[in-house]
């Protein structure tokens, strides 16, 4: 029995580090431009509010040369619907 939870033990970290790669594979960004993507939501929302788009996502990616299509993409599929989302749902400690 304790085997059996084992196992699932594993399967179950195996799973969740899979899906840590296919969220950062999805974002395509790397944990630094994401820190710099955070940082600078963070300080536009402070100025500004959340208009419950991703504007201050995109203009982010727009000054990083980053192809937005595909992180907004990433963005929506990790919970970050809008820029408040994103700050509260796109957590780098969460990830590996
Ligand atoms: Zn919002």
């Amino acid at each position: 029995m304790s085997s059996e939870r084992e196992r699932r033990r594993i399967l179950r970290d195996a799973y969740k580090a899979e899906r840590k790669r296919d969220e950062w594979n999805l974002l395509g960004i790397d944990r630094e431009q994401l820190d710099g993507l955070l940082g600078h939501v963070e300080e536009r929302l402070a100025e500004t509010g959340c208009d419950h788009t991703l504007r201050h996502s995109r203009s982010w990616a727009d000054a990083c040369s980053v192809a937005w299509s595909e992180l907004e993409a990433g963005l929506l599929a990790d919970g970050g619907g809008c820029d408040c989302e994103v700050l509260a749902n796109v957590d780098p400690d969460e990830r590996v």
